[in-house]
């Protein structure tokens, strides 16, 4: 058997402005904005952003 699907569950971005990863998002982040928690900077995610492995 194989599996076609993998499940992400631990979405970090990385703020743009501060370099400091956020994580704790819920569900797909891409197409929203957020404040940034430690610089408090609005940035948006663009809405076909990557999905990178790390
Ligand atoms: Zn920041």
């Amino acid at each position: 058997m194989e599996v076609t699907e993998v499940i992400a569950t631990n979405v970090v971005v990385e703020c743009p402005n501060c370099k400091q990863r956020l994580s704790g998002f819920y569900g797909d982040p891409r197409g929203h904005q957020f404040t940034c928690e430690f610089c408090t900077q609005v940035f948006s995610i663009h809405s076909e952003a990557d999905i990178e492995m790390r």
